[in-house]
């Protein structure tokens, strides 16, 4: 019996599980397909909102994986969907977003008003992401936006990210900046929160889900606090040995993607 037999729905992780930057992992995508053409359901799932689930979708079918829009779930678009999911009507209000363009473009198709300047100040929503021209004027406008009354939601906490020059601050930084000046704590979106997996299990409608990904903290930690069963690659940014150190045990670990159709492995 394969692995992936145990399995009806696949959520996976892209960076460092399918692609690694551009570079395809060797045999994704004859992985994927295969698990398509076994009636399997997969989803792919992003902390990173700076692309759009169209922009992913074309950066897997560049490298080969049959992918559409409605194949990938971002942060940014677990946000706007719980947003509407709470809100019987978003009509008339607004947000102030800190955050790239397709988050922006992502909370607008809600019908929420995006607002700036002094107007941010009083928006009903504060809405962070991943933003490298981070300035304080967006700092203070947020953290005012805040203390009058606004709902916080940020796509990630992820803290850094790992660039040629070393590992660089992330949304998480950015976050804490604004949480500690407004004293409010955002609900985020991303993994290892529920936010993400909960709008991906409602889509994905199957029984049998495992989460697969290459970071302990986020992927396998999300799966684990959403219910599902996980498995960690050795494809991305985790090795042997901090699995070793590591209180977050994945139910299955394997080298890559290619692993899914080879027998089960030892637990
Ligand atoms: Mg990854």
């Amino acid at each position: 019996m394969k692995l992936a037999d145990l399995f009806n729905g696949f959520l996976l992780d892209m960076d460092g599980v399918v692609y690694v930057g551009g570079n395809p992992i060797k045999g994704s995508a004859d992985t994927i397909k295969y698990l398509k053409e076994k009636g399997k359901t997969v989803l792919f799932l992003t902390n990173d909102p700076r692309r759009s689930p169209s922009e992913y979708a074309d950066k897997l079918r560049s490298i080969g994986i049959q992918a559409s829009a409605e194949d990938v779930i971002t942060s940014a678009m677990a946000i706007a969907l719980h947003i509407c999911e709470e809100h019987d009507s978003l009509e008339n209000m607004t947000a102030y977003v800190i955050g790239s363009n397709p988050l922006r473009n992502q909370i607008r198709e809600t019908g929420i008003k995006i607002v700036n300047g002094e107007e941010g100040k009083y928006a009903d929503f504060v809405i962070l992401g991943s933003h490298p021209d981070f300035h304080y004027d967006e700092m203070k406008i947020a953290t005012l936006a805040l203390r009058n009354g606004a709902d916080f939601y940020a796509t990630n906490r992820d803290p850094a990210y790992p660039s040629e020059e070393g590992h660089i601050p992330a949304t998480g930084a950015i976050l804490a900046s604004v949480e500690v000046a407004s004293g409010i704590k955002a609900k985020v979106a991303g993994k290892p929160e529920s936010m993400i997996f909960e709008v991906a299990l409602e889509k994905m409608n199957k029984n049998k889900i495992v989460m697969i990904g290459d970071r302990l903290d986020t992927d396998i930690l999300g799966g684990k606090n959403a219910g599902l069963s996980t498995i960690l690659v050795l494809s991305g940014s985790t090795k042997k040995k901090d699995l070793e150190d590591s209180e977050i045990k994945p139910d299955y670990v394997i080298n890559d993607v290619r692993d899914l159709l080879k027998d089960i492995p030892a637990k």
